[in-house]
């Protein structure tokens, strides 16, 4: 049965790692590396279970030498390296030549050694069948986020409420490479600027086309609105006020929720606001809010309320705030654009805010994957022994490690192409948080693939962020750990970092 969680095995195998050098090797008189081992069987010692929480990891895995011809090479240098760590650190310590008696071997050999040893413990790390831990449909905390405390529930329309699919996606590419080729000419100057892609894909939407589009055939276009309703009639329900800030026309809005939710989808929303002009409608007072009768027309009296069944138009927060009362936290809004629908609501006004972020469905296919799982470990391993090994300076040495460079980055173009050939992750460049991923955790409490996530939680469920460790902090997480756990038996080979 395989480890219900990599991150409990990683912690377990970590401390097992400290534990191990700590009393073992002290007492014993074993050498850190072969406790480095010992430890990573991934097994049981002493008769505890390998996982801190007490399940069972699997099968009992003894060092694989017995059982595994890789391992048992391994295992036949492993008496070597011994030798050679002695000889090391006698001649670190005497600053003389080296006098010990135990077996030479060549430095090539050695650095191979120590690199078959790592793929075996990444290998029992990540036993195969070990995916799928991570449920597409789960939501991310950034900040603590309590929703019994929360009364009102805000959304913004596209791509929050209404979801499209790539069909979508690739007609808005189209048409912008359209706008930039055959209209203005690719790099033609466009009121005294050039044309970015950006901005034909802005006219893309500034044109209509997406609109036009999409109500042309709602069912090609627009994704899981059953959820939509199910999200919405279930707030209602719970007694939650609702309400709907979009930058989108009226015909689209109430065509599309007529789609999704059914011809009575107002009775769902307390107020509703179209064409809102986001992000201006939350940084700045300078349009009042207006009513469409209900053909559609635009009404000039004053608007003193916001009241249910009716449709307003543009207006500004300050106002909103005003008419009804829903300041702080116990307001929460969805959206999927980081600066349009969040950054000001985080930053100055207080609501908490959730957002979509639909590339998380697919990407979470992705490191849900075996190959994707293997591959990042056994890159962070790879990368670890480098760091360690980098002193082998002379010919035959710095051979070995630069297969292991070229090794490192067909590694890292695998882990980046398995998302998108093209850019990667949009969360990571590498190992590094991508630009976008950093604005998501400054402007989102929350964020998830869609809001349909909703349904998987109790309307009075806390989520509370996950402690991610800092580059000086202790290893706790799995892709943290081969570096980590394994720099802890090298400890001698880092003299010079402390
Ligand atoms: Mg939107």
């Amino acid at each position: 049965m395989a480890c219900k969680k990599i991150g409990s095995l990683s912690n377990a195998m970590w401390q097992r790692s400290t534990t191990c050098r700590v009393s073992l090797c002290a007492g014993l008189n074993i050498p850190a590396f072969a406790c480095g081992s010992f430890a990573s069987a991934g097994a049981t010692m002493n008769g505890q279970n390998c996982c801190k929480d007490g399940h069972n990891c699997g099968p009992t895995r003894n060092l694989a030498a017995n059982h595994n011809p890789v391992a048992a090479a391994v295992t036949s240098h492993r008496h070597q390296i011994v030798g050679k760590n002695r000889g090391e650190e006698s001649l670190n310590k005497s600053g003389r030549a080296f006098s010990s008696t135990a077996p030479q071997i060549n430095n090539k050999t050695y650095l191979w050694a120590r690199y078959n040893e790592m793929k075996r413990l990444v290998h029992d790390l990540i036993p195969p069948g070990v995916c799928n831990l991570l449920n597409p449909s789960t939501i991310y905390a950034n900040n603590e986020v309590n929703l019994e405390e929360v009364d009102i529930y805000g959304f913004d329309y596209d791509y929050t409420l209404a979801l499209y699919s790539s069909a979508l996606d690739e007609m808005i590419y189209n048409k912008a490479r359209e706008f930039l080729v055959q209209h203005y000419k690719v790099r033609e100057r466009h009121n005294g600027r050039i044309l970015s892609f950006q901005d034909a894909i802005g006219m893309v939407h500034i044109k209509g086309y997406m609109y036009k589009w999409i109500m042309q055939d709602l069912e090609k276009y627009i994704l899981r609105g059953d959820e939509t309703y199910a999200v919405l009639h279930r707030l209602a329900s719970h007694g939650k006020k609702l309400f709907l800030i979009t930058n989108s026309p009226f015909s689209f809005v109430d065509k599309g929720m007529k789609y999704m939710v059914g011809k009575e989808w107002r009775d769902f929303f307390d107020v509703v606001i179209v064409q809102a002009d986001k992000p201006h409608f939350f940084n700045d007072c300078l349009k009042p809010f207006r009513r469409l009768d209900s053909n559609g027309d635009l009404q000039w009296d004053r608007i003193k309320s916001l009241d249910k069944g009716q449709i307003y138009k543009q207006g500004n927060l300050v106002d909103f705030l005003k008419l009804t009362g829903w300041r702080g936290s116990k307001v929460f809004y969805f959206g999927d654009h980081l600066y349009s629908d969040l950054a000001d609501l985080m930053l100055r006004h207080g609501w908490r805010t959730g957002a979509i972020v639909p590339e998380l469905e697919v990407e979470t296919k992705v490191v849900n994957t075996e190959q994707y799982a293997q591959s990042l470990t056994w890159l962070q391993a790879l990368t670890g022994l480098l760091e360690r090994m980098q002193m082998y300076r002379e010919p035959e040495s710095k051979e070995v490690l630069q297969e292991w460079l070229k090794e490192r980055e067909e590694l890292r173009a695998v882990t980046k192409n398995l998302f998108n050939p093209h850019f990667g992750s949009i969360f990571r460049t590498c190992h590094n948080p991508t630009y976008f991923s950093r604005r998501l955790c400054r402007f989102s409490d929350l964020y998830m693939a869609s809001i349909s996530c909703l349904l998987n939680y109790d309307l009075s469920y806390t989520f509370y962020p996950r402690r991610t460790p800092l580059q000086h902090e202790a290893p706790l997480w799995m892709d943290q750990l081969c570096t980590g756990c394994m720099k802890t038996p090298f400890l001698e080979e880092m003299a010079h970092i402390r």
